[in-house]
């Protein structure tokens, strides 16, 4: 067991045409997941830093985390 290694060494699952991380599961289909951004099936895995760099290469700057634009929906 390796419990208390970083978030950073889990792999997560993004969307390789648009890079979000947005990935969802499709109903009624095993092991089929989609991208809740732009609908591709075409879904990778990727450490997060490893993700990040694909992300920054992708659109020029780092992944910002718009915190401002959630807060609303706890309310
Ligand atoms: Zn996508």
């Amino acid at each position: 067991m390796n419990s208390d290694s970083s978030y950073d060494d889990e792999p997560v699952y993004y969307c390789k045409r648009c890079l979000s991380l947005n990935i969802r599961q499709m109903p009624c289909v095993k092991n089929q997941d989609y991208c809740g951004e732009c609908g591709t099936t075409d879904i990778g895995t990727a450490s997060i830093e490893e993700w990040k760099e694909m992300y920054k290469k992708k659109y020029g700057h780092d992944f910002i985390v718009k915190r401002e634009l959630k807060w609303p929906y706890w309310c």
